[in-house]
């Protein structure tokens, strides 16, 4: 490589302003990609299906009279299901069985319990009635994306899921289609971008008004998401992608470099870093990178992330390694160490662990089973991978007794008459027996 791949030490004096330049990236809002959203945002809120057709002629080439024409029935997913290559079919109904098996252990049900007085006290869970799922379509196709996000809000019983995907120039790709297929979307649109989120969220004569919008999309997808929070839910906000391995020198160079690669290649702002107590095994994967680089179809891609953003760090042993990465909070970690459980303990903030030497990042993203839409930038702190629970909301279940009532509204009175809420007070006394 012609520039060099970042090299930091935790004992160096600027170590700490170093890591900090290091995970900073350009996340400056946009403007003219704020104000053309918000427009297009106002246009299908007030026009409807008309404007959606519009916009879709201009930004994805695809004129045509009616919506009716933009929506693919399920027997047109049943077709790509058999037009897609045998392997194809077989590989995406063994990750969308392993993700539905994962995701089927996340179902919590509905819990109550009684008070001695015979006051219930509960938790009723309730699916989303409708979800929208956005799948990229601009430059790539993502069926991985469709299993992900639908499976999760299938498994928690979400009644209808509502796909959108562009097509640009009206190019369908079969495999998203098929993953759709397997994955039980009940409604396909074929339009993207912010007209399709204002569709999802406002609702069109066409399509109809979702709970929650979830899936990535490029900076268009982004900015109408954010815009559209509050009518409806969103999963959220993506950063770029990004790889943390924790290696204790002793996996093959080539396979840690290519897991570098696997985050680096998704786009010019992925970062991938490598922490290791051991030198010369940092100096072994720099060589196995440059070695491989000119072998990869996505060169300038990986070349830009891991000059820009990538970074070998040496750090003192493998605890101190798990002090860097839980200040990195990674969207992704590998622990490619003899022991992960033992370094377990030690690690706080992280999307997915992904343990042992032989667990490359690539099959959390395809079909290991957890879910592959996870906290980036650090939000791994407080928050967690999409799953059920992001397709379902709790109602809190409150039922008193008679002598429930009595015995706890003397407590509500007074705290109600402290408030100086007579109202309050008075609903609570009402129900105090004489
Ligand atoms: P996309 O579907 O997100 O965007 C295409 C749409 O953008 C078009 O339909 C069009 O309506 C709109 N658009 C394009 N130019 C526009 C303009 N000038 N004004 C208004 N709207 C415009 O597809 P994409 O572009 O291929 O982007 C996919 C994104 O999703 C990438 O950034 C990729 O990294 C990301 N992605 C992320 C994950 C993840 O898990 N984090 C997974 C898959 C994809």
């Amino acid at each position: 490589m012609t520039d060099k791949i970042t090299r930091l030490n935790t004992t160096q004096s600027d170590f700490d302003n170093a890591l900090a330049k290091l995970l900073a990236w350009d996340d400056s809002v946009d403007h003219q990609v704020n104000e053309s959203v918000r427009h297009i945002l106002h246009e299908v809120k007030t026009r409807g299906d008309a404007a959606v057709l519009e916009f879709t002629g201009k930004f994805d080439r695809l004129s045509v009279d009616s919506m009716a024409e933009l929506e693919l029935d399920s027997a047109r997913l049943e077709q790509a299901l058999t037009a897609i290559p045998a392997d194809q079919r077989e590989s995406l109904e063994n990750a969308a069985a392993r993700i539905r098996d994962y995701h089927e252990r996340q179902n919590q049900p509905s819990w109550q319990y009684q008070d001695d007085d015979g006051t219930v006290l509960g938790q009723k869970v309730t699916p989303l009635d409708r979800a929208g799922l956005y799948v990229p379509g601009g430059k790539a196709a993502y069926p991985s994306s469709v299993l992900m996000n639908a499976i999760p809000a299938k498994v928690a019983g979400v009644s209808e899921v509502v796909m959108v995907v562009p097509t640009p120039d009206g190019v369908v790709n079969d495999m998203v289609l098929a993953a759709a297929a397997i994955a039980g979307v009940d409604r396909v649109f074929t339009i993207g971008g912010a007209q399709a989120v204002a569709a999802l969220a406002y609702g069109t004569e066409s399509v109809p008004s979702v709970d929650k919008i979830v899936g990535p999309g490029n900076i268009f997808v982004a900015t109408a998401k954010r815009e559209v929070f509050g009518v409806v839910g969103i999963d959220m906000i993506a950063g770029p992608s990004e790889i943390l391995v924790i290696c204790d020198g002793k996996t093959d160079p080539d396979w840690i470099a290519m897991d570098l690669f696997s985050q680096a290649e998704h786009d010019e702002q992925a970062q991938s870093i490598l922490i290791s107590p051991d030198a010369d095994f940092l100096d072994a994967v720099e060589a196995s990178i440059n070695r491989l680089l000119p072998t990869m179809e996505r060169e300038e891609i990986i070349r830009t992330s891991m000059t820009s953003r990538g970074a070998l760090i040496h750090v003192a042993d493998l605890k101190e390694a798990a002090e860097v990465s839980n200040r990195i909070a990674p969207e992704h970690l590998e622990l490619s160490v003899e022991a992960p459980e033992d370094m377990l303990g030690d690690i706080r903030h992280a999307g997915a662990i992904f343990m042992g030497r032989y667990t490359a990042e690539a099959l959390g993203d395809y079909c290991a089973g957890p879910n592959h839409v996870l906290p980036t930038s650090g939000t791994a702190r407080f928050s967690s991978p999409l799953g059920v629970y992001d397709f379902q909301k709790r109602s809190s279940l409150i039922g008193f007794s008679a002598d429930g009532a009595d015995r706890m509204g003397r407590v509500a009175s007074v705290l109600a008459r402290g408030e100086g809420l007579t109202a309050h007070a008075r609903s609570a006394e009402y129900r105090i027996k004489e």
